[in-house]
């Protein structure tokens, strides 16, 4: 026993773990053995804290989670082990791993506590080394991860703008950006994969192909603005006369389409077209005005010849221009026969284009009367066509037409040349007399063209005829297209001494501030206004305010299509300054023309 307390003892004494005994029967626990470790390990001698409790090691930042597990262990009398900072005697910390056993004897009482206490100070500086490079390292994970997440979050954003535009343009690719409806490449999409379509019956799909009645004169004399402004007005009305299935597009300028999928008979189509026809029934008002628009519309179907989506959309044109020639604002429906007066347009086209070599153009011309004296003051030069096949062909027929292909300006040429050729004979057979003035009519193409000014020069140096003795007529919607340069080309003629008037005046919008501005000299009031005096007294009011109005601008006013002496008789009341139409005369060759100035009538 002795000999094996002895060893016990040996090894406590010479162990490399700092050990201590305290004895917890005693006041505030005192050590009461400490071996020679623990003297190396703290700097204190054992004289110096045997009788101590254990807590002169602590300082005075103990880690009080550490202590109280400790004063909970001595309590409890159990076990601990736990990691203390505490202080060498030279004041120097160390960490300290403490384990703080209870001894009990062999009936349970408890005798001391023994602690075996190690520096580890080395062990946890590591530790807290790797802790704290542990730290730094999450710390930058968790940077970067934060600037992954921003960057990707940029990203993100980024492709959410890049699709908002993607969509942006593929919707733009589609649709008309005025009105927003599909355009004409969405159009011919639909129709194709509706052409496409497995199972398809004959005449199921149907195009309706519509245009805008006289949107030029709207967009000519009130300027695009106002011309925009209406195409949306009617596209609001359009598209509140479909019924869903249809797809509505705006085909280009005034023109609109309509793709049917579905069409049961024919009957169905032509429908949708009344529908279309009695949406824009009710007046526009635009610029506080109130205007009427209407349309007309082409039908075609598939099965009808040609499967494409060209030859439907060709169909309905040409059923479209069938409505226009039968008076506008109707629909018609896509017939056969329809190609072949394409075809003679076609051919009208290219005879036109020979005419002019050919000298096919012939002048005739209507006598200009005088309201005062009663006599013919000018006479107004009307070209025909004299076609080897068709005889005489009206300016209503050809004029647009040349209009289109750009033949108007040299006919133009050549009717302003021969109208002052002629009025030259005249003045050299009736001299003598007030000299006669020719009037010459000008289209719009020849108005804008940017040799006018110069061509009339010409024809007058050539000619030897008097500037004063030519009458220039300039449709009411072409002045006012585009009214200041307008203004310029007007002046511009009147610096060469002609005689500028306003023709057809009523039937387009004029603009009272420029009218009072162009340096016009006569307004010649249309026919169809003529033909309504009669009609009562708010025509009669409109015939005289327009009297009222030139006069005060200076201006002369003439009435055109006067066909009865009534007529004629009221427009000397109401103080008409000239006066044409069938009543006098109708448009005559050069010859009878002749013939009936050298009578010399008065009326
Ligand atoms: P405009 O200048 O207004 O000419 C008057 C038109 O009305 C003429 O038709 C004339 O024949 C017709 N007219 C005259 N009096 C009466 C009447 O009492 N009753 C009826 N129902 N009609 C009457 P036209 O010769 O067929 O000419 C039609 C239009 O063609 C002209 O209208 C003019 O705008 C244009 N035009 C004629 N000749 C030329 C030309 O040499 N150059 C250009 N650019 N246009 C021309
Ligand atoms: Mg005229
Ligand atoms: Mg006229």
């Amino acid at each position: 026993m002795e000999q094996e307390l002895r060893l016990l003892y040996q090894a406590i004494a010479a162990s490399s773990n700092g050990i201590v005994i305290s004895d917890p029967n005693q006041a505030d626990n005192p050590l009461i053995y400490v071996n020679r470790s623990f003297e190396l390990m703290t700097g204190y001698s054992a004289e110096e804290i045997l009788g101590h409790n254990c807590r002169f090691l602590q300082g005075s930042d103990g880690d009080q989670l550490a202590l109280d597990e400790v004063r909970a262990a001595v309590r409890e009398e159990r076990d601990c082990l736990v990691l203390l900072r505490n202080y060498r005697k030279d004041g120097t910390l160390f960490w300290n791993e403490l384990r703080l056993s209870p001894v009990h004897d062999e009936r349970g009482h408890l005798i001391n506590f023994i602690g075996i206490q190690n520096d580890v100070t080395e062990r946890k500086q590591a530790e807290d080394e790797l802790q704290r490079a542990h730290d730094e390292l999450e710390d930058r994970v968790r940077q970067r991860t934060a600037r992954l997440a921003e960057a990707n979050a940029q990203l993100q954003g980024e492709i959410a703008e890049r699709q908002v535009l993607e969509e942006q343009l593929t919707h733009q690719a589609f649709h008309d950006p005025l009105t927003g409806l599909p355009n004409r490449n969405l159009f011919l999409d639909r129709l194709d994969l509706a052409l496409e379509r497995p199972g398809r019956r004959e005449g199921e799909v149907a195009v309706l192909f519509m245009d805008l009645d006289d949107f030029k004169v709207v967009n000519d004399s009130l300027g695009h603005e106002v011309g925009d402004q209406m195409l949306l007005a009617v596209t609001e009305r359009l598209e509140n006369s479909m019924l869903g299935e249809e797809t509505l597009a705006r085909f280009g300028g005034d023109e609109f389409t309509v793709l049917l999928e579905d069409v049961a008979s024919p009957s169905d189509a032509a429908r949708v077209a009344e529908r279309i026809e009695e949406a824009l029934r009710a007046p526009f008002v635009l610029r506080g005005r109130e205007r009427f628009v209407t349309t007309s519309v082409g039908i075609s179907f598939s099965g009808q010849g040609g499967e494409r989506p060209g030859d439907l959309l060709r169909n309905a044109d040409l059923a479209m221009y069938q409505a226009k020639a039968k008076g506008k604002n109707r629909h018609a429906v896509f017939e056969p026969g329809m190609e072949q007066r394409a075809l003679e347009r076609l051919e009208l086209e290219s005879d036109l284009q020979r005419a002019l070599e050919r000298g096919e153009f012939r002048l005739h011309y209507q006598p200009k009367v005088s309201l005062r004296s009663g006599e013919i003051v000018a006479m107004e030069a009307l070209v025909r066509w004299e076609h080897p096949a068709w005889g005489l062909v009206s300016p209503a027929q050809f004029v647009p037409v040349a209009e289109e292909i750009d033949l108007i300006v040299p006919i133009g040429r050549w009717v302003l040349k021969e109208a002052c050729r002629q009025a030259c004979r005249w003045h050299d057979r009736f001299q003598g007399r007030p000299p006669l003035k020719v009037c010459v009519n000008l289209s719009a193409k020849q108005f804008q063209h940017y040799a006018l000014v110069k061509e009339v020069e010409t024809a007058l140096r050539e000619s030897g005829l008097e500037p004063d003795a030519l009458d220039l007529e300039i449709t009411e919607s072409v002045v006012m297209k585009d009214a200041p340069a307008t203004l310029a080309t007007l002046q511009e003629l009147k610096v060469l001494g002609v005689n500028l008037a306003i023709d057809d005046f009523g039937t387009g919008y004029s603009s009272l501030s420029y009218l009072k501005r162009f340096p016009v000299d006569f307004l010649k009031v249309d026919r169809s206004i003529i033909q309504s005096l009669g009609e009562g007294p708010r025509n009669e009011a409109i015939l005289s305010a327009v009297v009222t109005l030139a006069h005060a601008m200076d201006e002369r006013v003439i009435a055109e299509g006067v066909e009865t002496e009534e007529q004629l008789a009221r427009l000397r009341e109401i103080g008409y300054d000239f006066a044409q139409g069938y009543y006098f005369a109708k448009p005559l060759p050069s010859e009878a023309a002749s013939a009936l100035l050298a009578e010399n009538p008065r009326w």
